[in-house]
């Protein structure tokens, strides 16, 4: 079986964001780079099928013409072959243009199955994935933690804010990997020696018109300094098909989907069907002539993008918990219309969370714990805080989802969830940079941590020196007296 990995160059985890003199670009200068985190899982996947079943893997960026070095990595862990879609201008590809000219060098290669990481830590887009397969008219499974692979089908359970879904497809298939579906290797000197004889070929990526234009690129504001204070069967193509046909029908001059797992499955979808550019992870619009301008957070909120689009529908993904919810005066028809029952790939079972428990993403108030606490037994201090407010989500810092204290579900940082809720409370967790980039645009951020010099309270409005087992239990207590006086 032809299988390709599809992998994007990005800024290492620690690059500092600095504006380019242009004011349109970020300065790449300082910049060291890696291959995206989702994207080892995603090759690691294809060379694991590859084994099971057979055939060839070839790995595909588009990007620089020194991509190389990532791409041979990737061929002395076990792929076959590389190729470069070379384009010099690739910092500026939005996901359309990088979907089309990737399903156009798929389609030469004949592939049958192409993994691809669920997002890329840059630009937290997650399009490509869905896009690509719709270009291609495949079958498409997104944050998928677990596969198996027979005959011409497969069954995929993927991650979603209402808990884990099954579906079964037939290939082709493009497969967006998260976290927990398997274990990168590493390469070893056999698999890098053999690597050096192995073909990377380079072609020029194909130009795409009509590409979201960016129009600015800031730094956002710094915070003020803080104070330290004492299951239906469901296709999601179908649903994309739908969703693309009523927005046709009825004219419409936008669409609007949440950034969460579900709205990142749907939009990129119903984007490529319209062939329009997609605008992911917006945190704020405004119309423009006939067009609109859209703000956007970049390299996990290092920066902030301005861009517009004159495309014939806006497209855009918008970060939970961004907009206030706005009381309108006037009244919305509501369209009832019939779902397909054709899809490429089917929900076959929803496993829903525990106790309808809050997704991070979603929920206004998330209590996060670290390896401060010591052990996860602990997070019952986490779990009994959240409760206290009744509408918190519990996450975790990587370090205690690494140690497989917590699911990685509740992961919040530039590897995780990157959540914006109305207050979040750090308990235990340090703040090094790529936590930050998950959490530092939420509106209140507490921080309880027994070191004061902990990179967190930088950041934090409000924070407590001290120790979490003395204090998460007194503020839990806190908060349910506030609440029983309401
Ligand atoms: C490529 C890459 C991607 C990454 N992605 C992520 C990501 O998405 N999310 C993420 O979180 N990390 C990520 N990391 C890991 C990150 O660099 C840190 O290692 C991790 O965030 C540290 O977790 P922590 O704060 O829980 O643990 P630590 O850094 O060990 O901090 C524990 C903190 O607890 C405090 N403490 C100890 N005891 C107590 C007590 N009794 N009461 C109060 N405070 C106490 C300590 O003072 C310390 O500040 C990534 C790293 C890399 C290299």
């Amino acid at each position: 079986m032809k299988i390709a990995a599809c992998i994007k160059r990005v800024p290492t985890t620690e690059a500092q964001a600095k504006v380019g003199a242009d004011g349109k670009s970020l300065d790449a200068a300082g910049f060291q780079y890696m291959a995206s985190f989702y994207d080892e899982i995603a090759v690691e996947e294809a060379i694991k099928t590859k084994e099971k079943l057979g055939g060839d893997v070839t790995v595909i960026t588009l990007g620089p013409q020194d991509a190389s070095k990532e791409l041979r990595e990737f061929i002395a862990r076990g792929a076959d072959a590389g190729a470069i879609l070379v384009d010099p201008a690739w910092h500026a590809r939005d996901a359309r243009s990088t979907a089309k000219a990737l399903a156009k060098k798929i389609g030469a290669l004949a592939a049958e199955l192409v993994f691809v990481g669920r997002v890329a830590t840059d630009r937290d887009n997650a399009a490509v994935g869905p896009m690509l397969a719709t270009y291609l008219g495949w079958a498409c499974v997104t944050e998928v933690v677990s596969i198996d692979i027979t005959a011409g089908k497969g069954v995929a359970k993927r991650e979603t804010e209402h808990g884990v879904e099954t579906l079964e497809f037939a290939l082709p298939a493009v497969i967006t990997c998260n976290k927990g579906l398997n274990e990168p290797r590493r390469p070893n000197l056999k698999g890098i020696m053999a690597a050096k004889s192995k073909p990377i070929v380079e072609e020029p990526a194909e130009a795409v018109a009509n590409q979201a234009v960016v129009e600015k690129v800031e730094l956002p504001p710094a915070r003020k300094a803080g104070r330290i204070v004492g299951g239906a069967r469901s296709s999601p193509d179908a649903t994309a098909r739908d969703v693309a046909r009523v927005v046709r029908d009825q004219k419409a001059t936008a669409f609007l989907a949440a950034a969460t797992a579900t709205g990142k499955d749907l939009a990129p979808r119903v984007a490529a069907d319209l062939d329009v550019t997609l605008l992911s992870d917006c945190t704020g619009f405004e119309a423009q002539g006939g067009g609109f301008r859209v703000v956007r957070p970049w390299l996990a909120g290092k920066a902030i993008a301005t861009l517009s689009t004159q495309a014939a529908v806006l497209c855009a993904t918008t970060r939970p918990n961004a907009f206030a919810i706005a009381e309108l005066a006037g009244t919305a028809e509501i369209l009832e219309v019939p779902a397909s029952d054709d899809g490429k790939a089917i929900v076959t079972s929803v496993a829903p969370k525990p106790g309808g428990k809050l997704d991070v993403k979603e929920a206004p108030v998330v209590v996060s714990g670290g390896r401060g606490l010591k052990g996860p037994e602990h997070f019952k201090l986490i779990e009994d805080l959240a409760a206290a407010f009744g509408n918190a989500a519990t996450g975790a810092s990587r370090a205690v989802v690494d140690a497989g204290w917590r699911p990685h579900a509740e992961q919040v940082g530039q590897t995780g969830k990157t959540v914006a809720p109305q207050l979040y409370i750090a308990v235990g967790i340090s703040g090094a940079i790529q936590h930050l980039a998950g959490m530092r645009t939420s509106k209140v951020i507490v921080a309880i941590n027994k070191d004061a010099d902990a990179p967190i309270f930088k950041i934090a409005d409000f924070g407590i020196v001290g120790d979490a087992f003395e204090i998460v239990p007194a503020l839990a207590k806190a908060v349910q007296e506030v609440k029983a006086h309401k």
